[in-house]
């Protein structure tokens, strides 16, 4: 288990005055990572003044021996300036680092990453570059999921900030806050599905929300969801005995009266395809399907913890898609809660018919100020833009604006993609019901999912009135898990966008 110290008063040997010993803060910590610009064969530590001109010089001279330069390599000096081990991280040249906070988050992750499987257990990090950055590395860095396995070992490693800067210790707690919101959407989506099912799922986020403030969260259960006429949820959860959960979470840090924002995340907890049965073939990564619902959730408790002075309210629809005799079948036909009836032509297109339901009750009951609901929608959107940015289909430039700089902030960015009714054309081309919920497929799929969620958005269904409600849809396919380790992305369900969710309603918060 990873303690999280940002407390740890870190200067108190520079502050009093006394002369400033080999390190500053030796006392707490056993272990360094300290981050260095590289340059025509010098190294320059950019936490130099909190270190003595002795032992500055001693490091420089061991990186000069060691052909340190480029960006990313480590190198540990063993015993230095009473240190029992110091990981230098190169941040190559300073002229060619623009993003400090996106160069600390990863020389901190590489950092703790050497030092951990050698016993280090009190580690202070070089904050100086960007304090932010290195709080959301230090946290990131350090997920794993081995709670299942039999030798599992508790770590007990303590990481605080070492090194001085305005606002430093604030910046590096809020920059944990965020790591570890990513942490929570990461720990949902690893899961087992048998696990972590739409009950288990409600009851794991409530747990993590507990003792919060200004929060309030309400499980709906299958009853309530037939009695709001969500039929295209229900026609999703049919196929499997675990009950279906439609999870509403209330943040209420802003003036009283202001309209939320409205975040909506696809939760289905297992997607097996339903009578449209997916192959076999890597089916066990379905279990992320809920990577909605897991960010969404991730990002209220970033949201809560911080404690931003603004409204929202988050909605997370959470069932399994199977197969079985009470399945909804291929060309079954169900009237979504705005009353529009749709064709199911693919029973594996079911991440558009619960939100269906979900982005009008957002939009319809609860007014929104804006909407943006994410998904692991299309296979399509994988194929468009991989695992660098997520889609976002939006109405609104203003949203688009706010998203962008977000995503660009946390270095987990965004990509706009086409909202256009074109793609709704053989959506709108049933012979039985006003829409089916296929369109043409592959082709162009992340596109007609976005048209097809729109005819649902309170508002944005009729022409005249388009402008309405801000609303994105963010498809995050492409992103939902890293192939790989490198620095602080980890192998395996990425929790990725939480980060850029929290920055996008802290930029609306602050403004
Ligand atoms: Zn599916």
């Amino acid at each position: 288990m990873l303690r999280l110290s940002g407390t740890i008063k870190q200067n108190a040997v520079t502050n009093s005055g006394i002369t400033k010993r080999l390190f500053s803060n030796i006392q707490c910590y056993d272990s360094l990572v300290l981050g260095a610009y590289t340059e025509n064969g010098t190294a320059t530590l950019t936490a130099s003044k909190d270190i003595s001109k002795k032992v500055h010089n001693l490091i420089e001279e061991h990186l000069r021996v060691s052909n340190f330069k480029k960006a990313g390599d480590v190198r540990t000096l063993y015993n230095i300036g009473g240190m029992k081990q110091v990981a230098i991280v190169s941040l190559g040249k300073k002229s060619e680092v623009q993003d400090t906070q996106e160069a600390a988050r990863r020389a901190t992750a590489l950092g703790l990453q050497a030092l951990k499987p050698q016993g280090a257990k009190h580690i202070g990090i070089d904050i100086s570059l960007n304090a932010h950055g290195a709080g959301e590395g230090a946290v990131l860095s350090q997920f794993s999921f081995d709670k299942l396995k039999s030798d599992a070992k508790e770590e007990d490693i303590v990481v605080g900030p070492f090194s001085e800067t305005e606002n430093g210790e604030l910046d590096w707690a809020n920059g944990q806050i965020y790591g570890a919101s990513q942490n929570v959407a990461r720990m949902l989506m690893t899961s087992p599905a048998n696990l972590m099912t739409p009950k288990l799922f409600a009851e794991e986020v409530a747990y993590l929300l507990a003792g919060l403030e200004n929060v309030e969260v309400i499980v709906r259960d299958e009853e309530w969801a037939a009695r709001h006429n969500m039929n295209a949820f229900l026609s999703v959860a049919r196929g499997s005995v675990e009950p279906l959960r439609f999870m509403e979470i209330h943040y209420k840090g802003g003036k009283k009266g202001d309209k939320p924002h409205g975040l909506v995340g696809k939760g289905v907890t297992f997607d097996a395809g339903g009578i449209s049965l997916k192959p076999s073939n890597n089916m066990a990564l379905m279990k992320g399907d809920m990577g909605g619902a897991a960010t969404v959730a991730g990002a209220l408790y970033g949201i809560c913890k911080l404690q931003l002075p603004i409204n929202v309210i988050a909605v997370t629809p959470l069932c399994e898609n199977m197969p079985s005799g009470t399945a909804t079948k291929p060309g079954d036909v169900v009237k979504a809660m705005n009353g529009k009836s749709i064709e199911v032509l693919d029973t594996d297109a079911e991440g558009r018919m619960i939100l269906a339901d979900a982005l009008y009750y957002v939009s319809s009951k609860h007014s929104p100020a804006s909407l943006i609901d994410l998904a692991t929608l299309t296979g399509a959107m994988d194929v468009a833009l991989g695992d660098v940015f997520a889609g976002v289909f939006t109405n609104s430039d203003k949203l688009w604006n706010n998203l962008e700089k977000a995503g660009k902030t946390t270095s987990d960015p965004f990509w706009r993609m086409p909202l256009n009714d074109g793609y709704l054309k053989e959506m709108k081309e049933s012979s039985v019901a006003d829409l089916n919920n296929l369109g043409k497929g592959r082709s162009g799929g992340a596109c007609s999912a976005a048209s097809f969620l729109k005819e649902f958005v309170y508002g944005l269904d009729k022409k005249e009135e388009q402008e309405k409600i801000p609303w994105a849809h963010i498809d995050i396919a492409g992103v939902m898990d890293s192939q790989g380790t490198d620095g602080y992305h980890i192998k395996g369900m990425s929790g990725r966008p939480t980060r850029s969710l929290i920055e996008y309603i802290r930029g609306l918060s602050s403004n």
